[in-house]
């Protein structure tokens, strides 16, 4: 066959992806182009007939038929920017959201040069490496209980070039009671039950145990909040990304657990994304 046109290259995979029901089939067709033909989006308008050769048509397609089984487009292409850095992303993490970017937004801000961040269920380490990288002089510190995800978490410092260090573990595990001036977590706090409806990309692709946040999906911050008065300083911040009906309960456990300051801030959708509290004891 002879070497096919870009735009029609483009074209079979977007018919592809959208009978496979992909939310955004269009999108992830055109992502995928780019990223065998190392071209950019202008090159779909601007060079719609540019020839694409027999090896990245192959290569393309077979992108395209692991997209329509819906394995999520971030471990085809490897990576996801977050924070406007890119993060290396593979089955074994959560692919970080752009609803997080709130709660990096968030502890950013109660966050100074120099402080001891500590990051539970840290995942690709994308939370923690992005407050290394906006601010200056941070002992950061992240755990997981998978290794297979502080692997990733690994990998994501080495190239942002980030000391940042990854133990092993479960949340606090024996990690040593020096007070951390910032604590921040992204737990898993998908109610059981709940993870069944969501789309096979999650469900069948994401790591379970990054999700599934226990039958009433609060398991993570009760645990969090009994341990952290332990490793916060006095006037340090503990910040929590929870989901968007989770707000109230959560609050009511930080103060219960003797925060003061209790706060939750709402995304750019509108919808309650972080609970964030004060140790002021
Ligand atoms: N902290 C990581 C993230 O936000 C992983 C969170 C998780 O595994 N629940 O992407």
């Amino acid at each position: 066959m002879e070497n096919a046109a870009y735009k029609e290259v483009y074209d079979r995979g977007v018919q592809a992806l959208q009978s496979a029901g992909v939310a955004d089939a269009g999108l992830d067709a055109r992502l995928l182009l780019e990223f065998v033909c190392h071209t950019d989006r202008n090159t779909l308008y601007a060079h719609a007939d540019m020839p694409v050769s027999d090896y990245a048509r192959e290569l393309y397609e077979q992108l395209i038929r692991r997209r329509a089984q819906r394995i999520p487009l971030q471990h085809l292409l490897g990576t996801q920017e977050f924070m406007g850095l890119s993060f290396v992303v593979n089955e074994h993490v959560l692919i970080p959201r752009q609803d997080t970017e709130c709660l990096v937004e968030e502890a950013m801000i109660c966050t100074m040069d120099g402080d001891r961040v500590l990051d539970l269920c840290t995942g690709s380490g994308c939370i923690l490496l992005s407050i290394m990288c906006y601010k200056n002089g941070i002992e950061g510190v992240g755990t997981d209980i998978s290794n297979e995800a502080l692997q990733v978490a690994r990998l994501n410092a080495e190239r942002l070039e980030k000391p940042a260090l990854f133990v092993n573990c479960d949340l606090f595990g024996q990690l040593p009671e020096e007070p951390f001036d910032i604590i921040v977590s992204n737990p898993p706090y998908i109610r059981s039950d709940v993870i069944e409806t969501l789309a096979p990309e999650v469900k069948d692709h994401e790591p379970r145990g990054a999700l599934d946040g226990g039958s009433d999906g609060l398991v993570f911050y009760k645990r969090i909040l009994k341990d952290a008065p332990r490793y916060i300083r006095r006037g340090g911040t503990v910040l929590l990304e929870i989901g968007y009906d989770q707000g109230e309960a959560v609050s009511s456990m930080m103060k219960e657990a003797g925060f003061d300051n209790v706060e939750t801030v709402k995304d750019l959708a509108g919808n309650d994304r972080v609970v964030k509290g004060i140790w002021v004891k």
